[in-house]
């Protein structure tokens, strides 16, 4: 930051300089302040909307987790050490020990002792800013990381979206069902998935082309994405196979929410370019929730047999795990 003779204060550059599509250059620097003193939130605030940033407040940790939840759009954290609930250190190395947050930019408040920097570069954090602040070097600082945090974002964009669909792909799927995973273990809430696969795709590709295929998969995925609430996540988990996470929901709730889309898309007709018919398409799918014990290859597994018996037994049709047995799931 700078300041001209006149007194105004001169912006840094966008974050979004360094990176290459256009879009991002409209990219305002979301920066989540996280301390439990109102006094030093609402100054940090002051200073750093002055500098074109967007400030979000938390007063404890577990509240910046809450804001650092899937989808978020923090790009920077600044974090106070001393907080009641969870210390700015238990704060910095949750947030590290997520895989999707791992790279998230932090700059811890410290005092002028030398042993909180270290602990604090220890736990994970990629700076600190000792109090009292510079009020040129933190907005320096957040800049600075910013840009970083720009390039980060465009390579984690890549490898976590399927090309074709656009949808994330099993690496990002994985992620987030191991997060959901622990969330939901730890609190004792529900989890479900489902696992959906297209009938009889081979033959699409077989009597109309591949190129027929690859635009039926995008088609169902749209159809997907549009059923899909925010917190959900869908996943292209292999060729023409999706995965459903569904938090804190039971097991009927989402199987309702997958049949309404079942009996949706079997009642859409898909456009493909080298036909002047539009096609349709059925999916088959298995429904499991989250027991006790269960790991992530268990939980998935129950999906896929309930996937295979709802092929067997007639295909377009959904199969959930209720009492010992897969059971067809039917219109409520
Ligand atoms: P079922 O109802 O038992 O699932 O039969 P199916 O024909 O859908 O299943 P199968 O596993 O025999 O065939 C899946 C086909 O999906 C074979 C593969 O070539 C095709 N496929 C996988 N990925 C893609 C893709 O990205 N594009 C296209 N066009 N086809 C794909
Ligand atoms: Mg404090
Ligand atoms: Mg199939
Ligand atoms: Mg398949």
């Amino acid at each position: 930051m700078s300041v001209s003779a006149s007194g105004d204060v001169i912006r840094l550059p966008s974050p979004g300089r360094y990176v290459s599509h256009p879009d991002e250059l409209l990219m305002t620097t979301n920066v989540l302040v996280v301390d439990d003193d109102t006094l030093v939130r609402t100054l940090l605030t002051r200073l750093l909307t002055k500098q074109g940033c967007n400030v979000i407040q938390a007063e404890d940790g577990e509240q910046a987790l809450k804001l650092l939840a899937p989808g978020h759009e923090v790009h920077v954290v600044v974090t106070d050490l001393e907080m009641p609930n969870m210390e700015g250190s238990e704060l910095v190395r949750t947030i590290r020990s997520l895989e999707r947050l791992m790279a998230l930019p932090i700059i811890v408040i410290t005092g002028s002792d030398e042993d909180h920097q270290v602990d604090s570069l220890v736990a994970g954090a990629n700076d600190y800013i000792s109090k009292p602040f510079d009020s040129h070097l933190l907005p320096a600082k957040i800049q600075n990381l910013a840009n970083l945090r720009q390039i980060q974002l465009a390579a984690e964009k890549a490898s976590w979206t399927d090309q074709l669909t656009e949808l994330s792909n099993r690496r990002f799927g994985d992620i987030r069902l191991q997060e959901e995973m622990a969330r939901a273990q730890r609190y004792g809430h529900p989890l479900s998935v489902a696992l959906l696969d297209i009938d009889h795709f081979k033959l699409v590709n077989d009597e109309h082309g591949h190129q027929a295929g690859d635009e039926v998969l995008i088609a169902v995925a749209n159809e997907l994405r549009t059923v899909s609430r925010r917190t959900d996540a869908v996943a292209r988990w292999g060729g023409e196979e999706f995965l459903f996470v569904f938090p804190e929901t039971t097991s009927e709730d989402a199987a309702a929410i997958v049949d309404r889309f079942r009996a949706h898309l079997a009642e859409t007709p898909i456009t493909v370019s080298s036909q002047d018919e539009p096609l349709i398409v059925t999916v088959s799918g298995g429904v499991s929730s989250l027991r006790e014990g269960d790991t992530l290859e268990s939980l998935v597994d129950r999906a896929d047999k309930g996937l295979y018996r709802a092929k067997e037994t007639g295909r377009n049709r959904l199969m959930a795990w209720r009492d010992g047995d897969f059971q067809l799931v039917t219109a409520a």
